[in-house]
């Protein structure tokens, strides 16, 4: 059902380093769901469970298609910015509601421009209210400081979801509900079947952070003088290569390509007793402000599993720490000398947890090779990143996204943004933040496809989705210019 396109990826090659653990060994997902998620539930026959009164839940709303808890996810909250980076040569660019965003933050002065592209950053804190003014603009209402918590099923369909916030326990009815928490949540809520890797193959846990007191134009000469490129992510110049998931292979010219990225520095910090040795601090910046604050430093990485509230929260406490650590390490680099801390990020940042099993889960074949499918409904720019590979789009190769995979065993539930069925290299594409907002974007067209046609998400047909796709102008396939059609 699918052919590959992708003009320059040698995809058997990457295939091979992709699946490749760091000890050598291959990464398998294990396909869970509810029932047999060992990772948060007891067993059954232990003596560890208490049961919950059967209640009553008032019905707060009855709406169309029900999002999640807070908007901007990772941008907002994590302080991840970049959402351009890759965005080199003929890579492509936004277009859509991701353009309109973008035009948006423009005109609200919330973004700066990433240091060796034209790529927009989506500075967090002004962003924040940039994705108020979206949401307002686009007729969403929020409701903020609620989580899902359980889901509601009529057999295999769901037909809203119970949320806890300050008013207590409430139900929320829907049409169609979107899971874009990053973690499936409500797929899980909803016994629905996932994959997860195990939890030491997994991309590690960032806590970002940023600093002040920076002196600009010092830190700006030091880097350029560096001169870092793709080539050195995970080999640096230091004494030793870089074992942290940062090493990763690129396709010709594209090793060449400046980026932001700070290592050897760390490791003479630990030669000279600066830092513990392994300290596992290594990584970019994105914004230097004119201020001296350097934003969204991605350095401190933890392995551990972020579908265990026990382990997320002994590596919030150990972020912490590290950061600690890594300013002082930072404090060797010229510029950087009287640098504070600024900010932790809300939350600790997560590359890895959940996927969807879907009806067509995106192979890494499809990633790397640009797959084309005849039931497209979405199109991704090719940002393939992580698990030894990078791919940053830079001849401008696009991935299309078939209806089936926003089709789950949960009927009028689709699982959309960094959770979106897939196996772990595919993962790489799509939990990217532009490629998370076109996913995310298609799963609302799809819902109003649904509506539209009085179907299931499960009984709707291709030509449906794309027709009211295409209506507001949303690029289906590659073919599509992206102009809105009346068809
Ligand atoms: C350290 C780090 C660096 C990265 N760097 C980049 C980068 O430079 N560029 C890039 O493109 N990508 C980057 N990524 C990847 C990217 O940031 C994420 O994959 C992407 O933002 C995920 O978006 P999402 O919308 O799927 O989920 P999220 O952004 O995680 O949003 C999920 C939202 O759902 C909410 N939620 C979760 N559970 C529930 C619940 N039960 N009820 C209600 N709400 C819930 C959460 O609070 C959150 O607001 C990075 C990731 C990390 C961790």
């Amino acid at each position: 059902m699918s052919e590959l396109h992708s003009p320059v990826v040698d995809v058997d090659r990457f295939l091979r380093i992709g699946n490749q653990a760091s000890k050598g060994k291959e990464r398998r997902a294990r396909t869970l769901d509810r029932r047999t998620d060992a990772t948060t539930r007891p067993d059954e026959d232990a003596e560890d469970w208490v049961s919950e009164p059967a209640r009553r839940v008032p019905v707060a709303e009855r709406v169309d298609v029900l999002v999640e808890e807070y908007l901007g996810g990772t941008v907002s909250r994590v302080g991840m910015e970049s959402v351009s980076w890759w965005q080199y040569n003929d890579a492509v660019k936004s277009d859509g509601l991701v353009k309109d965003l973008e035009d948006l933050a423009k005109s609200m002065r919330a973004t700066s421009t990433f240091p060796y592209n034209d790529g927009l950053n989506l500075t967090s804190e002004p962003f924040k209210r940039v994705a108020d003014a979206f949401a307002s603009r686009h007729g969403v209402r929020c409701l903020f400081a609620t989580v899902v918590v359980e889901a509601i099923m009529e057999g295999q369909k769901l037909t809203g979801v119970l949320v806890e916030n300050i008013a207590g326990r409430q139900a929320l009815l829907a049409g169609v509900c979107v899971d874009c928490s990053g973690n499936a949540d409500v797929l899980h809520r909803a016994g629905g079947r996932f994959t997860v890797l195990p939890a030491d193959q997994r991309m590690g846990v960032t806590q970002v952070f940023s600093v002040s007191n920076v002196d600009k134009a010092a830190f700006l000469r030091y880097t350029e003088k560096k001169g870092a490129t793709y080539n050195n992510w995970g080999n640096d110049g230091g004494e030793k290569e870089c074992e942290t998931e940062w090493k990763q292979e690129t396709q010709g010219g594209e090793g060449d390509l400046r980026t932001p990225y700070l290592e050897r520095e760390f490791q003479e910090a630990e030669t000279r007793g600066v830092l513990p040795k392994d300290s596992n601090i290594s990584g970019s910046w994105s914004t230097l402000t004119d201020d001296g604050e350097l934003l969204n430093l991605n350095l401190v990485h933890m392995k551990g599993d972020a579908l265990n509230p026990y382990e997320v929260s002994s590596m919030a406490q150990q972020g912490r720490e590290k950061v600690a650590d890594a300013i002082s390490a930072l404090r060797t680099i010229p510029g950087c000398e009287q640098c504070k801390l600024r900010t932790f990020s809300n939350n600790l940042g997560v590359r890895d947890s959940r996927k969807c099993v879907a009806r067509y889960n995106l192979t890494g074949s499809d990633a790397l090779g640009c797959s084309r499918f005849e039931d497209s409904v979405c199109v991704l720019p090719q940002i393939v990143d992580g698990y030894g590979v990078l791919v940053l789009g830079s001849e401008g190769g696009e991935v299309e996204v078939p209806l089936r995979g926003f089709q789950c065993d949960v009927d009028n539930l689709m699982v959309a943004g960094r959770c979106f069925a897939g196996d772990h290299v595919s993962h790489c594409l799509t939990r990217n933040i532009k490629c998370c907002m076109l996913t995310g974007q298609a799963a609302g067209g799809i819902a109003a496809a649904a509506l539209g046609a009085g179907e299931t998400v499960w009984g709707l047909r291709a030509e449906d989705a794309r027709a009211t796709l295409r209506r507001c102008g949303f690029r289906c396939d590659v073919e599509d210019d992206g102009m809105v059609s009346s068809s």
